[in-house]
């Protein structure tokens, strides 16, 4: 066991996934095999390392020479995550598919991006420890995700990534931190090359989420449903609610 999370993984590697697989249960899973699709989504500058975190996330190893990302990709994972119960308690599990969506930073294909934003239940905000500018950049990146995400206090994460490059470091973890408890969000310090704190950060988001939608449904007392949704009748609410990150 590596992790809080208790992460029993079946890596269902797919790479350059299309998003014509995504949506309900896709070519790799059924419904019966799962109790949540849940979906993030990788954002920030170019090149901070969105596409090395998810690679290195998945395989488990830092592939440098990545081509830019078009548009948008996915990943793909299983596990089985249990939400920490209060007190250390381990809480219920779930068995989750985990799509894990990778978009490009540029510009021009920020409207295509974006409308991904609306499906993601959770953010991998990255910016580049090496690069001022796409640390000043986060403030735009906060406020597209408040635009364009399905609400507007989604469950975020913050990472400082290229952690290995200390001697290029040009944002302090103090400056970061500030920034991260200013907006409310959890902060870590990660390296795709490393895989310093890379499933920590995946884990924790899990926890947020999960926590979300434990909450809506001990609200609302109705079964579980996918692709974060509750099932009703037959007939599906949106996912929403408060979070507190659980990590
Ligand atoms: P993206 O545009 O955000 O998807 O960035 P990429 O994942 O394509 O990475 C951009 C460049 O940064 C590539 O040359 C990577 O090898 C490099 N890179 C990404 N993450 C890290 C990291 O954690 N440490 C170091 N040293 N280089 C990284
Ligand atoms: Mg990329």
């Amino acid at each position: 066991m590596e992790s809080d999370s208790d992460l029993t993984m079946d890596d269902l590697g797919h790479p350059n996934g299309s998003p014509a697989h995504s949506g309900s249960h896709g070519n790799l899973a059924s419904a019966a095999d799962y109790d949540y699709l849940i979906k993030f989504l990788a954002l920030g500058d170019s090149a901070v390392g969105k596409t090395c975190f998810l690679h290195q996330y998945i395989d488990k190893e830092y592939k440098p020479s990545f081509a830019s990302t078009v548009g948008v990709d996915f990943r793909e994972k299983r596990l089985v995550h249990r939400v920490p119960g209060a007190d250390g308690v381990v809480g219920r599990s779930h068995r989750i598919h985990l799509q894990l969506w990778d978009t490009a930073g540029q510009e021009r294909f920020r409207s295509l991006t974006t409308a991904f934003f609306r499906d993601a239940m959770g953010f991998i905000l990255l910016f580049d420890l090496t690069n001022e500018q796409s640390f000043l950049n986060i403030r735009n990146w906060l406020t597209q995700l408040q635009t364009h995400a399905y609400c507007e206090n989604p469950d975020i994460i913050l990472c400082g990534n290229k952690a290995d490059l200390e001697d290029q470091r040009k944002v302090s973890e103090e400056r970061a931190r500030e920034i991260a408890e200013k907006h409310g969000l959890p902060y870590f310090e990660t390296s795709a090359a490393t895989g310093q704190n890379v499933a920590k950060v995946v884990e924790c988001l899990l926890d947020m989420v999960m926590l979300r939608m434990e909450q809506c449904v001990d609200k609302t007392q109705r079964p579980f449903a996918q692709n974060g949704k509750r099932l009703h009748n037959g007939e599906m609410d949106e996912y929403d609610g408060s979070s507190k990150c659980a990590c």
